[in-house]
């Protein structure tokens, strides 16, 4: 059969036959909190991923406030040693450090884990924990998340309104040793004038692992034209987040989530475009009310897409893109290979 009498489905099924890429996922959190069960990655995660064809995965470490600052280290070694040995008992899923480490990973068909750091909290301000998780295989950190920490401050919720400040001392020497060390520098979450210290600090590609446009989510959270802009002059990779495509639930739709992929690529090219699905509705589904009336205080309210909440949905992504025109080579760039760009050079 010749490509242009494919089928959408025959279609799908080829782009996702390679394994895509997902560069934020808040899995070892979870892993960790239900540590006394065994094999949950395999039993409630993997049948998603493979389900999703997924290849790789940003696997996020990630403290909630109840632990710190006391148990902030002690957790993140908990939710890393979680993710190996989950990882080994399942016999398809592996870790990895580097990029031909996650090209065996895609070949072999299993589903590769890049260990990464949402918020600095774990390093308390001991910039020589970074080398000992770095050795423990993380590889991409990004400095904060919504809150404020020794390394700097977090972008609010609010489309002003953030700390003017930039990064702290002890955050500017994260961000050096971290592309000294070969560890991925991701600015989400980052407030605006800590974004640009760290493009003004470095000089390899620089990413953001799950973000979305503020031209249609007006937050200090999301990344406005001119920070894509400098994310593209450095041909970096911005992944898009799905639980922020739009402040209203209704206007949350697939369509709205091809819409920041299509901003993004009009702004800066369709090698600077790739995935960040932040599926958080695993966890959200398991907070009692009590927590997510906390969340919309403190942060935000997730408006989650009802066809794309988890990696079982992926496809439902690529069919829509396809619908929306895109074409071949493109939806290869997005669903993969901009991120793989990504690793081949820093990792
Ligand atoms: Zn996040």
């Amino acid at each position: 059969m010749t490509k242009s009498k494919e089928g959408i489905e025959a279609r799908v099924e080829r782009l996702h036959a390679s394994g895509i890429i997902d560069m934020h996922f808040d899995l070892p959190m979870d892993l960790c909190e239900k540590r006394a069960q065994p094999n949950v990655l395999a039993t409630e995660f993997l049948p998603q991923f493979e389900a999703g064809g997924m290849g790789l995965i940003g696997a996020a470490i990630y403290i909630e406030d109840r632990y710190l600052p006391e148990r902030g280290l002690q957790v993140a070694l908990d939710q890393i040693a979680r993710l190996y040995t989950e990882a080994e008992q399942s016999k398809c899923c592996v870790v990895c450090r580097t990029h031909q480490e996650i090209s065996s990973a895609l070949d072999s068909k299993k589903v590769g884990f890049l260990i990464t750091m949402e918020g600095v909290e774990p390093l308390g301000d001991d910039l020589d924990l970074l080398r000992a998780f770095y050795e423990l295989g993380l590889r991409a950190v990004g400095l904060t998340h919504a809150r404020t920490n020794a390394a700097g401050h977090g972008g609010i919720f609010a489309a002003s309104g953030s700390s003017p400040e930039g990064l702290t001392p002890f955050g500017g020497d994260v961000v050096r040793e971290c592309e000294r060390l070969g560890i991925i520098v991701d600015l989400a979450h980052i407030n605006p004038a800590g974004f640009k210290e760290i493009v003004d600090l470095t000089t390899k590609p620089l990413v953001v692992s799950h973000t979305n446009s503020r031209k249609f989510y007006d937050v200090e959270r999301n990344i406005s034209d001119e920070q894509i802009n400098m994310i593209g002059q450095r041909r970096g990779v911005i992944g898009i987040n799905s639980v922020l495509v739009n402040p209203k639930q209704k206007e949350s739709t697939l369509d709205r989530y091809v819409d920041h992929i299509e901003h993004v690529a009009n702004l800066i090219g369709m090698d600077c475009v790739g995935i960040g699905f932040d599926f958080f509705e695993f966890i959200y589904r398991q907070w009692p009310e009590s927590k997510k009336k906390w969340m919309a205080e403190k942060l935000t309210t997730p408006h989650f897409i009802p066809d794309l909440t988890n990696h079982s949905h992926a496809r439902n992504l690529t069919r829509k893109l396809i619908e929306r025109g895109f074409s071949d080579n493109d939806l290869g760039k997005i669903l993969r290979d901009n991120w793989m760009r990504i690793f081949e050079e820093l990792l």
